[in-house]
């Protein structure tokens, strides 16, 4: 049966003489795996379609383990994320998140808009670690593993002063509480309030306030050792790349 759907590539790998392996992530189906048959082929009319960031309207069947690539026609093709380096390499990280994140064939709408619009921006804007931190906080919380940053996440006590940040727990453990994570992490108040901020607020006004380096620094240790823990890895590495890239 053929299918219709529109999907972002987030992987493309090399298959026989001419075929690819795409990892789509699809609007209607989640994200699936594809065999692209012919594509590298200099004449194939899905060329463009199926590089990594390409955003297209496909035509796919199921074949026995993969789904099959049939047509394709292009919406955006991303293309000048690839022409500058910062831009290629925070918007690979937010790729391979997305892709790390999201489990095959379960359909989450609110991502898929939430990176159209990261990549959107990322092609205009040059707040690299502001767009990231915030995409960061959005797309877990999307996935469903929301940070509880209100109050304290283990007593519902409002928060003062002297509280940190508990990855195990999931949220901010009050001074009282925070003997009970020996890993958590210190947050101070202005900290706390920016990642509240990112969290609740849309992109558009998050683009619009300059963040403190070190507010986005603290921030990031703080959310990629969470997301890690959630996705059960042990790095990204388009991330670590992102860190060479600030040593040179
Ligand atoms: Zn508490």
């Amino acid at each position: 049966m053929l299918l219709k759907v529109q999907g972002i590539i987030l992987k493309s790998i090399n298959f026989k003489d001419s075929d690819k392996i795409l990892t789509i992530f699809t609007k209607e189906r989640g994200k699936i795996q594809a065999i692209a048959n012919g594509v590298r082929k200099p004449r194939s009319k899905n060329m463009a379609s199926t590089q990594v960031f390409s955003l297209s309207d496909f035509v796919v069947y199921k074949g026995r383990n993969l789904y099959n690539l049939n047509q394709s026609e292009i919406i955006n093709s991303y293309y000048p994320l690839r022409d500058d380096l910062n831009k290629l390499s925070y918007a690979s990280y937010i790729i391979e998140l997305t892709s790390a994140g999201l489990i095959e064939e379960e359909v989450n709408t609110k991502i898929f808009g939430l990176l159209l619009k990261t990549l959107d921006i990322i092609l205009k804007e040059e707040k690299y670690e502001l767009i990231t931190r915030a995409f960061e906080l959005k797309f877990i919380s999307y996935l469903g593993y929301r940070p509880h940053l209100i109050d304290c996440v283990n007593c519902h006590n409002e928060l003062n002063s002297n509280f940190k940040f508990s990855t195990s727990n999931s949220g901010v453990l009050c001074e009282k509480c925070k003997s009970i994570d020996r890993f958590s992490k210190p947050l101070n108040i202005e900290t706390l309030n920016i990642m509240r901020f990112m969290l609740f607020t849309s992109f558009d006004e998050i683009l619009k306030v300059d963040i403190d380096e070190n507010i986005l620094k603290n921030i990031e240790n703080i959310m990629v050792n969470f997301i890690l823990k959630h996705l059960d890895k042990t790095s990204f590495k388009s991330l670590n790349f992102i860190d060479s890239l600030k040593n040179i």
